[in-house]
């Protein structure tokens, strides 16, 4: 008899934590658009050497079955070979503790698979309130806006968040003759928009966000996602310059601790600090170099350079990972900048990860 009522109060327990149980992370990253500049798109040419490349790997090895082709793709082929980063250009998800309410970082062409996607969750049946984060209006950052389908739904909310006093106005002529045959009173949606001011702290569907201000031309700005004691923070079309390497700024306090960095860094350091400087852009060993000084968990580069072909891409990855590893041994705070938390920095031997975004890319907190 003892033993039955064991069972039963397991299986209770069990039915109470599948009924009850919360979600396992604070918040929810999806990357909808990773691409910098213009959106691209992989070629035939390109696709049939991904082809030719996975089938001369598979020469020899015992694919009969399904799973074990499955398996020899997933396991034994390199990213670069069986996916691709993609094309879409900046468009960043992330979930919070809403149902009705998504925050969004920038609008560019992703912002239309991620409402093509929305269509297909539970929540599109009920209002929606889309919180739209704006770094800053470059054509990549706002040309996923007109195609964002869940705007055309007249229950649904469209507030652009950003601190360029001329938002309003670029996003409504960006959707105005001769660019674009559908106004943005057209989408029907009820759309706001509010300017806050570089440094401000304000809540947003449950998060605690923060801005700062980058050097971009026309100026962009970054944004901070506090929740539960998780961090994500957006930073995108931001030039970091190779002084700033040598000493404390606004922008490392802003980054500090935080569990995910999504950085701008389209570039090789050489390239951020020769050819390309005063592109409004940063490099991969910059990424490092402020994820370490500022503690930060996960690195995740962002805004790939559009003439980057994904094996390039995958090299990049390669090479800014190996960068760390040898820095993680030989790495020697600047002198004068925040001494206390350059040691601090050295002996927990931050970023713990580095990821090069794709398209897909999901992350959670
Ligand atoms: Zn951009
Ligand atoms: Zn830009």
């Amino acid at each position: 008899m003892r033993e039955v009522k064991k069972h039963v109060v397991f299986f209770q327990l069990v039915v109470f934590f599948i009924e009850y149980r919360q979600p396992v992370f604070a918040m929810k990253l999806t990357f909808w658009g990773t691409r910098g500049s213009i959106p691209t798109s992989l070629t035939a040419e390109v696709v049939r050497e991904k082809l030719v490349h996975a089938l001369m790997e598979a020469r020899g090895k015992e694919l009969r079955s399904e799973v074990q082709i499955r398996q020899f793709v997933e396991q034994k082929l390199p990213f670069h070979r069986t996916g691709t980063y993609g094309g879409n250009t900046p468009c960043v998800e992330i979930e919070g503790p809403s149902q009705n309410e998504t925050v969004l970082c920038d609008g560019g062409s992703g912002l239309r698979a991620f409402g093509v996607d929305f269509f297909s969750r539970p929540q599109a049946k009920e209002p929606h309130v889309f919180h739209v984060f704006m770094s800053h209006l470059h054509y990549d950052h706002v040309q996923g806006i007109p195609f964002f389908g869940p705007g055309y739904v007249p229950v649904n909310q469209i507030v652009f968040h950003g601190c360029h006093d001329n938002m309003e106005q670029g996003i409504r002529e960006q959707m105005s003759t001769p660019y674009f045959p559908v106004t943005i009173e057209e989408m029907q949606s009820k759309i706001s928009f509010e300017i806050h001011q570089p440094g401000d702290t304000f809540e947003v569907a449950g998060f605690k966000v923060n801005t700062v201000e980058q050097d971009h031309p026309g100026t962009s700005y970054g944004y901070r996602f506090d929740l539960d004691g998780k961090s994500a923070v957006y930073s995108t079309d931001a030039e970091h310059r190779a002084h700033d390497h040598r000493k404390s700024n606004p922008f490392l306090d802003f980054i500090e601790d935080a569990d995910i960095l999504i950085f701008d860094a389209p570039y090789s350091f050489n390239e951020a600090g020769g050819a390309k400087e005063d592109w409004g852009h940063s490099s991969n060993i910059t990424g490092v170099d402020f994820a370490t000084r500022a503690r930060v968990k996960h690195l995740v580069i962002f805004h790939h350079d559009p003439s980057a072909c994904d094996k390039a891409l995958y090299e990049f990855h390669r090479a800014t990972k190996n960068f760390l590893r040898r820095r993680k041994n030989t790495y020697r705070p600047f002198s004068g900048a925040r001494p206390e938390k350059e040691r601090a920095a050295l002996d927990e031997s931050y970023p713990e990860q580095i990821s090069l975004s794709y398209d897909g890319l999901i992350l959670e907190v």
